[in-house]
């Protein structure tokens, strides 16, 4: 007999999700338990550093998960409401709106409010717990392994399911070995090094394109950002989260190319110094701050891993690699990943089937909900990273029309109906370059969606789906190779 019915290995964002799916779609029928390394006064947090996040997310994704689960998000948790997200060309002369209505989130408050409701939805807590491995019997997952860092002894807990919500570093999906569909390992070109700080200012120059107390402000620049972008994201009139992700080598190449030796932390400095509309910033001091208010981490920005289940174990979150490959918003995801697997993971229970088999649903369901349009966005992304400034801001000009902004406001690659125009007037060899990338990566994202909604009804169908899969990437990869400037 197993000690829960589910585990969920982790007590960030995705995890207290699942947990409270997991105990609203079974009518608090089944005994679940979050297991986290931090202290229950620090929940949520992700490293030493901190609750490093740009804290966005968009108003829809919130409503996905509250409607289902009937878990409400509100003040404080809540700090400040914006209209969307505005990303400008690097000569900030084009701007595109996305992801409409949104939050920016206090992510130290956040867990803290989702543990009370967890809690007092009948989930079970267990702190300062270091998970370092999976228990297997035979091929089944059957339980979690670690330290219990207050007594210093090994710690064992038994489950019909483990969920792992670990987030990017888990060692659970990296260690895995009861299946060959689950991805263990991330390419290093699919990190985004990234940091930012939460500050008070006072206002510099009136300056929409450097801060707007109504919208999420995004910088695409490849001097500032190499391979990633900067962001200015308003938590109130006179209080930001500004931060920057790069992508390694890219910076390593812009460095070399600038005559530099910039990294991350540094290029958050400059950035910070030539905003105009920022003055005398300082980092926050709020008691709500405190942890929270400088710091560096990693997200991931790739599809999600092509298989998300196991017998008795299933990912959900950054542990999935669920961050959009655009931008890296990863909360999004996990609410709509959250609310699914807990679903999925009730009625593998309720159903007596705990293998792939049974788990499998929940990868068919989070790709029709979502997860569809990533590895679109992927090779997108690859193609935008090998852009100069003066590509980005002449696509942005030209090659944009209104559907194009429309689907990218919805998260997804955009159709360049414009570029695909015979006889469409482009000036300058790169901009033909790009052009031709973009009629590329329009073609590649629309074999990927509809494989994707061809994803395998059962594990059966999955490795030859996968071989298709790869198929499409390596022939996007190597003709994007050529597009490297
Ligand atoms: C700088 C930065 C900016 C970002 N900006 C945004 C943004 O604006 N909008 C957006 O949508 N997304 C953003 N993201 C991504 C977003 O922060 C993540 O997608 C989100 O936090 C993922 O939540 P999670 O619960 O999967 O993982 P995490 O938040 O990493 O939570 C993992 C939890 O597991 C616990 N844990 C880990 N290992 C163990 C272990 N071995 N044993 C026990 N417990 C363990 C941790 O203590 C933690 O509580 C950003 C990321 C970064 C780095």
């Amino acid at each position: 007999m197993a000690d829960y019915d589910v585990i969920i290995a982790g007590g960030g964002l995705a995890g207290t999700i699942a947990a409270q799916s997991i105990s609203h779609y079974s009518n608090q029928g089944l005994k679940i338990l979050v297991i986290d390394r931090n202290p229950s006064n620090l929940p949520g947090m992700k490293s030493v550093a901190g609750w490093i996040c740009g804290d966005a997310v968009s108003k829809e994704t919130v409503d996905f998960m509250s409607n289902r689960i009937k878990v409400n998000w509100s003040e404080p948790e809540i700090e400040h409401k914006v209209k969307g997200v505005m990303a400008f060309s690097p000569d900030r002369e084009t701007s595109i709106p996305f992801d409409g209505e949104g939050y920016m989130l206090n992510r130290q408050v956040l867990p803290h409010r989702q543990n009370e409701r967890t809690l007092a939805m009948g989930v079970d807590f267990d702190f300062e717990i270091n998970i370092t491995g999976l228990m297997y019997d035979e091929n089944q997952v059957v339980g979690v392994q670690g330290i219990d860092y207050k007594t210093k002894t090994p710690y064992k807990k038994t489950a019909k399911v483990v969920i792992d919500a670990t987030g990017m570093t888990s060692m659970l999906r990296n260690q895995i070995s009861n299946t060959t569909k689950m991805e263990r390992k991330i390419d290093r070109k699919d990190i985004e090094s990234t940091g930012r700080h939460i500050m008070y200012f006072d206002q510099g120059e009136e300056d929409l394109t450097e801060f707007d107390p109504d919208y999420c402000i995004i910088h695409l620049d490849q001097d500032i950002a190499p391979g990633g972008y900067g962001w200015v994201f308003p938590k109130g009139k006179n209080k930001v989260n500004i931060g920057l992700g790069v992508e390694k080598t890219l910076l390593e190449k812009r460095n070399q190319r600038l005559g530099k030796n910039d990294n991350v932390s540094m290029l958050i400095n400059q950035y910070l110094k030539r905003n105009n509309a920022i003055k005398n910033p300082k980092l926050s001091e709020d008691p709500q701050d405190k942890n929270n208010a400088t710091g560096n981490f990693q997200v991931s920005v790739r599809r999600q891993n092509d298989c998300m289940v196991a017998n008795g174990f299933v990912i959900v979150g950054d542990s999935a690699w669920m961050p959009k490959p655009l931008d890296a918003g990863g909360i999004g995801p996990a609410l709509v990943a959250g609310t699914i697997v807990g679903k999925c993971v009730v009625d593998a229970i309720q159903s007596g089937d705990v293998t792939e088999k049974g788990l499998w649903k929940y990868n068919k369901e989070f790709i029709n909900e979502y997860g569809y349009k990533t590895a679109g966005l992927e090779i997108f992304r690859r193609l935008i990273q090998t852009l100069t400034n003066e590509q980005i801001s002449y696509g942005m000009k030209h090659f944009l029309g209104n559907l194009d902004v429309e689907s990218i406001s919805k998260g997804e690659h955009p159709d360049f109906s414009s570029v695909t125009k015979l006889g469409m007037l482009i000036r300058g060899a790169l901009n033909k370059k790009l052009a031709d990338g973009l009629r590329f990566t329009t073609q590649q994202n629309r074999l990927l969606t509809e494989h994707y909604y061809n994803y395998p009804e059962s594990p059966d169908g999955f490795n030859g789906w996968s071989k298709k899969l790869h198929h499409i990437l390596d022939e996007s990869n190597a003709k994007l190779s050529q597009y490297q400037n």
